[in-house]
């Protein structure tokens, strides 16, 4: 086996970490700011309900003053009645203040529905804010869970980084140029396992005599199709590490 190879394919490992955790990195805060953003838009839907109902509270509170002012003006027209001098007077006066009862009579059947109609913005005011309150506890609950995922990633990185360096290191500048350009052209997989006959990252059959060389190779053997630096494990051996490697 090439000296250069167990590097190479610790490497490969290292780097399909590396990436995964990257990008969880980049994905987390993603997720955080849409279960957020939803939160905020709950909170919006609640306020305009509370809105709703103050709005409702406050013309309620107007009708009741026009019901006091229409009585008013009625027991007036009753005051000013008694002393109607002629029938045609005291008919005008009836029919005045039978005007304003009548006001009185609608603005209460509107301060009825209104009622109703706060019942409902109350009963959904109460719902709102109970799912808000738990879902606010949840957002938080969540954002502390993926700072902490976030802060862990990081570390493992930084401590793979480093690992890979060290590997990189001992692998000759040849190799490793040739690792970088696969990695770089072919989604980030440069190392591929071969059975006796095919490259399992791009599944193109190998020619006989070049399986046999890989199966002996002291040298490095790239796939004459993918360019992927290969390594030979016989068909039925352990399953690649890296179930990506199989499919690209
Ligand atoms: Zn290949």
């Amino acid at each position: 086996m090439h000296p250069d190879l167990p590097h190479l394919r610790e490497l490969q490992e290292l780097d399909n970490r590396i990436r995964e955790l990257d990008e969880e990195i980049s994905r987390l805060p993603k997720y955080v700011a849409r279960i957020e953003s939803q939160l905020e838009s709950h909170k919006r839907a609640l306020q305009a309900d509370k809105d709703a109902l103050e709005e409702n509270r406050k013309s309620r509170v107007k009708m009741d003053a026009e019901i006091v002012d229409a009585q008013q003006k009625a027991a007036r027209l009753r005051t000013q009645m008694n002393e109607a001098r002629t029938n045609e007077q005291f008919r005008a006066f009836q029919h005045e203040i039978e005007f304003f009862e009548k006001d009185v009579s609608k603005i209460e059947d509107r301060i009825l529905d209104k009622m109703v109609e706060s019942e409902t913005y109350d009963r959904n005011v109460k719902i709102a804010q109970t799912a808000l309150d738990e879902e606010a506890i949840k957002v938080a609950s969540e954002v502390e869970t993926v700072k902490a995922r976030v802060a862990e990633d990081q570390r493992e990185a930084e401590a793979k980084r480093t690992e890979r360096a060290e590997h990189a290191a001992r692998i000759s500048g040849a190799a490793l140029r040739i690792y970088e350009r696969v990695r770089r052209t072919r989604g980030g997989i440069a190392v591929a396992r071969a059975d006796m006959q095919y490259c399992l990252a791009c599944n193109v059959m190998l020619r006989p005599q070049f399986s046999q060389t890989l199966r002996g190779a002291d040298e490095l053997l790239t796939c004459e199709s993918c360019g992927r630096i290969l390594y030979y494990e016989p068909p039925g051996a352990v399953v690649a590490e890296d179930p990506a490697a199989m499919n690209s």
